[in-house]
């Protein structure tokens, strides 16, 4: 009689899950290059007005979506990426939850383009807090145009905590670079009130990794030392900086299997392997990149979450130093007084 639960609207249960995956505007850059990404994009564009706050647009030319994959792509849970739990310990693919769109559109004026190759006309959409405005078919080039406006109109105490422009647009930065830094083969932009902030030409990750923190100056590229590692366990591959190089805000950037990760245990173990040549409060530039076998690390923790879970982390703890260790021992960079290890 007095039975009093029921399920959520879905416009009120995206809302809540919103909260979640979609913190503040680079969130959303996040969610819309990797998705970007996972449809085999070359280039991507990214626009802005504002830090986010009115416009981002990200634009591709991967894959494009069909019709009703372009309307279902907004529901959540519904992915193109996993259908069964096993696929979740076999992961290649930068997203699988579903719930990025779904979320997105729960919480802004979203209008997407999207056109496959094989179709003449393309799907233009509209939909805002949850409810599709409009969808009807036009031209548009091969692949997909996202415009997410005015982020947060529906849910106002949201958008009153976002930060300053500034901030906020570091935030987008910070993704915006951990990104490119794993797919040098991909052309990105970023271009944010009209100004271009970042160009990068497709290239390899010496030349990625020194366009982005080199400057005219200092010849980046020359100072990183390439690591390059293969064991049963895992494959380290990447740069580490020359001991001279060490800065007090460092770039130190681990990632695995082709994500972003923290990592305070392995960080520990790459200062080890500078022990004794860093000069007191300097840290080593580092880029280091993990491959290893997806079933044996869990990325599946928390949608934001970038720290990662490894089944074997104090067994590739030597790995790391050793794999360091021997680079600079190549490039002389020796403490000058003896020591026993
Ligand atoms: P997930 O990435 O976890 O699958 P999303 O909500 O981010 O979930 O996206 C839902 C689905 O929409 C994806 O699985 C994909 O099939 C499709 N999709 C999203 N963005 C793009 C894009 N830029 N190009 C092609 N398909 C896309
Ligand atoms: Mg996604």
């Amino acid at each position: 009689m007095n039975d009093i639960i029921h399920l959520l609207p879905d416009s009120v249960a995206n809302q809540i899950a919103a909260g979640e995956v979609i913190q503040r505007p680079a969130s959303v850059i996040k969610e819309l290059v990797e998705n970007a990404i996972d449809a085999g994009a070359g280039n991507i564009q990214v626009v802005l007005k504002d830090a986010g706050r009115t416009l981002i647009q990200v634009t591709d030319d991967g894959k494009g979506m069909s019709e009703m994959d372009a309307r279902m792509a907004f529901e959540r849970h519904a992915t193109s990426k996993i259908s069964s739990a096993a696929d979740l310990f076999a992961l290649r693919t930068m997203g699988f939850r579903g719930e990025a769109l779904a979320s997105i559109a729960a919480v802004a004026q979203v209008e997407l383009r999207t056109r496959r190759k094989e179709d003449e006309l393309g799907t233009f959409i509209n939909i805002a807090g949850s409810q599709v405005e409009s969808q009807q078919p036009g031209n548009c080039p091969t692949g997909t145009s996202f415009f997410i406006k005015n982020l947060f109109f529906n849910v106002p105490a949201r958008r009153k905590f976002l930060k300053s422009n500034e901030t906020e647009l570091r935030h987008i930065i910070t993704e915006f670079i951990r990104i490119a830094l794993v797919y040098p083969e991909l052309h990105f932009s970023l271009t944010h009130n009209d100004t271009e902030i970042y160009e990068l030409a497709a290239t390899n990750r010496r030349q990625r990794i020194a366009h982005i923190f080199g400057n005219k100056n200092n010849n980046f590229s020359r100072q990183l030392l390439p690591i390059d590692t293969t064991t049963t366990l895992v494959n380290i591959s990447g740069y580490v900086g020359t001991p001279e190089t060490a800065l007090r805000n460092a770039n130190q950037y681990f990632f695995v299997n082709g994500r972003y990760m923290r990592h305070p245990y392995f960080h520990k173990a790459v200062m080890q392997a500078y022990d004794r040549l860093l000069a007191n409060d300097a840290g080593p530039n580092y880029f280091i990149y993990f491959d290893i076998d997806p079933g044996s690390i869990d990325v599946n923790i928390h949608p934001t979450k970038t720290e990662i879970k490894f089944e074997n982390e104090a067994a590739i703890w030597p790995i790391i130093t050793a794999a360091i260790k021997e680079v600079l021992g190549k490039s002389n960079a020796v403490p000058s007084i003896e020591f026993d290890v």
